[in-house]
């Protein structure tokens, strides 16, 4: 489903990815793994256009992201992104916070996109919550809103840049839970987490990034139970 090639990023003279390749096939979860600065948020921000590649091509489906006359709008609809930050809007309802972009990017607005906001805040337990404003969520059940919200758009892909690094650690399993129940379900996805507890149970592939490159992928058990780099084990030496 997402196919990078050779992808490069370059902020000025900071090389910041040095020839990415990386392959999400339908229905897989890809746990990406790192130390800071190794180019994790970079590069999911590359898959959704957040950033422009200096180099390499990202295809999602049939749809060429990084073709330059590309439909941003297009590669919008068909990938979801959820951040450490929730940026949520405020000043609306939870439930206006999940069909605001239905309304504006697939035109579905009215009784049929607020049936679709249900339907995902049911997903992640919080469609007793509709009405509320963000302020009155805890953080936990903010960044649900964020993942109903994203899924509101019916995404082929979710992105997730480390969506409990915000979060108080009791708040933490829940949001877990629903992304583990996402994975069930069979949604792709592609997830920069430290939780490693949860790649080791959820994901398909691990991938461990290290200053730009791709230093080593497999199985959980491959990349954290069997890590063959010295640069691999030296990072879980410190975040296990
Ligand atoms: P963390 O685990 O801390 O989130 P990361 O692996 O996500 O780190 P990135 O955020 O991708 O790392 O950043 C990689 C490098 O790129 C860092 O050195 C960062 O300072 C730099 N960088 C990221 N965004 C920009 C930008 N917009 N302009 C300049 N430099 C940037
Ligand atoms: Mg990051």
């Amino acid at each position: 489903l997402v196919d990078i090639r050779g992808l490069h990023k370059s902020f000025g003279d900071l090389e910041v990815l040095k020839g990415i390749d990386l392959q999400v096939h339908p229905g897989e979860v890809v746990c990406v793994i790192g130390p800071s600065g190794s180019g994790k948020s970079t590069l999911l921000r590359c898959v959704n256009l957040l950033e422009t590649p200096t180099a390499g091509t990202v295809r999602i489906g049939e749809l060429e992201v990084t073709d330059p006359d590309v439909d941003i709008d297009k590669v919008r609809r068909h990938v979801g992104m959820v951040f450490q930050q929730f940026n949520l809007f405020p000043h609306l309802s939870v439930l206006r916070n999940c069909t605001i972009a239905q309304d504006k990017v697939l035109g579905r607005r009215g009784e049929e996109a607020d049936r679709v906001a249900r339907a995902n805040l049911a997903r992640v337990n919080l469609d007793d919550k509709m009405d509320e404003f963000p302020a009155k969520l805890s953080g936990g059940q903010q960044q649900r809103v964020a993942i109903a919200r994203a899924l509101s758009m019916d995404p082929e892909l979710m992105l997730f840049d480390e969506p409990t690094s915000a979060l108080d650690p009791e708040l933490v399993g829940d949001v877990l839970t629903v992304m583990r129940r996402l994975a069930e379900e069979g949604m792709t996805m592609l997830v920069v987490t430290h939780e490693m507890a949860f790649a080791r149970e959820v994901a398909s592939r691990v991938v461990f990034m290290d200053d730009g490159t791709i230093v080593e992928q497999g199985t959980p058990d491959q990349v954290i139970g069997a890590p063959q780099e010295e640069r691999t084990r030296e990072f879980l030496r410190r975040v296990l």
